[in-house]
């Protein structure tokens, strides 16, 4: 799996002429691939698009019309996906702490599983949707992942089947399990410990009189990245093989983010400004880390800048447009001398980045065109 959206130098050209800059590009075509990939090599595995990845209205269409799932953890999420015309019973409200707001709207659409971790979490769901599905997170460590969301949320193994048990007392359908090693993982080490923990809370829930019929096993598949070369499919094998091993006759679910959507976009940013700041060179761009490259922050991601220009490369300090100290988005990274008016090509920028973007200091968030809605127009291939 090496197929990533990358547009020429000519279609960068020309996209900057006819739409200005800074500019994202999203090819849906990529998520099909991307789609694809994940069907062949996880097979017979129900694929829930984790949304806060990139909520982008034409992956969500294309997803849906290859018969994906989704995982959504907000109102605002809910609410949109139904706009959009996908069906609750597509949709599982994964967030493990859910708002009043929340769970009004997974009621108002119909949206009846969930995931939770905790207690307190229990009678909520009971109250809200009575009789509603849920799978239980548990925790699992992994030193591995780029982003560990196993600090934040998860319940440890020990406490599992005294939640499960709770939640059979309210009413609740106790349907399985469910995990996140965590974001950016680059070894199937964490999926194949959590797997055999949740095939023992499994075993262990079944002589207690459960009958669960679902394990979800995230998201955290990897997307390629400048700093780090990870096999995917040899990685995916694994986790496929495990599964298979453990639990043969479970239902699977998994939750794939940044895999789907990283992809699958680039960003046209241009050089607004230069100068020399204590003897080192920066470049100012206009877009920046309240933009698209919020994913220097949120994500810690590392962006690779194409430049289409020739020439030695010097360090260079890169900053964005907004009147804050804040928003310098790389120190030290190597480049091609630039000028202002320059065009810069971000590649696999579709995950975590249009998604956290905000709007501070004026800044519209940068807009989206779908490449394979545009090219024909622009005459490109
Ligand atoms: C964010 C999230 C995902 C997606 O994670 P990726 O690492 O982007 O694949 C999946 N499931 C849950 C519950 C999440 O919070």
């Amino acid at each position: 799996m090496n197929s990533y959206l990358k547009l020429s130098q000519v279609a960068v050209e020309k996209l900057a002429e006819q739409y200005g800059t800074p500019l994202l590009v999203v090819s849906t075509e990529q998520v099909e691939r991307n789609y694809a990939f994940m069907e062949e090599n996880l097979p017979g595995v129900k694929l829930y698009y984790a949304v806060k990845a990139n909520p982008n209205e034409g992956i969500i269409r294309k997803l849906a019309e290859l018969g994906s799932y989704f995982d959504v953890a907000s109102d605002g999420e809910m609410q949109f996906l139904t706009e959009v015309g996908i069906e609750p019973e597509r949709m599982v409200y994964a967030n493990p702490v859910k708002t009043p707001n929340g769970l009004k709207v997974a009621k108002e659409t119909g949206i009846y599983k969930f995931t939770f971790d905790s207690e307190s979490e229990i009678s909520k769901m009971a109250k809200a949707i009575p009789g509603g599905s849920v799978l239980l997170r548990v925790r699992v460590d992994n030193p591995k992942a780029l982003v560990d969301l196993n600090k934040k949320f998860g319940a440890h193994p020990d406490d599992a089947l005294h939640l499960l048990k709770l939640a059979r007392e309210q009413g609740l359908d106790v349907a399985g399990l469910c995990f996140h090693v965590g974001s950016q993982s680059s070894s199937a080490n964490a999926y194949v410990a959590a797997l055999k923990i949740c095939r023992r809370l499994f075993d262990e829930a079944k002589l207690a009189g459960f009958n669960m019929r679902i394990l979800d096993i995230g998201g955290g598949f990897p997307i390629p990245s400048i700093t780090e070369t990870i096999d995917i499919s040899a990685m995916i094998k694994v986790i496929r093989e495990t599964v298979t091993q453990y639990f043969p006759d479970t239902e699977i679910w998994a939750e794939p983010g940044r895999f789907m959507c990283g992809t699958v976009s680039n960003l046209i940013t241009s050089v607004i400004g230069t100068q020399r700041r204590d003897g080192n060179q920066w470049y100012f761009l206009d877009d920046g880390l309240y933009g698209t490259f919020s994913g220097v922050i949120f994500d810690h991601w590392d962006f690779e800048l194409e430049t289409f220009k020739s020439g030695e490369k010097i360090p260079a300090t890169f900053a964005g447009p907004s009147c804050d100290s804040l928003d310098i988005m790389f120190f030290d990274k190597m480049i091609t001398p630039l000028d202002i008016g320059d065009l810069i090509l971000v590649p696999n920028c579709g995950a975590y980045t249009s998604a956290s973007a905000t709007v501070f200091n004026g800044f519209a968030k940068t807009p989206i065109v779908i490449w394979e809605e545009v090219k024909d127009t622009l005459g490109l291939k």
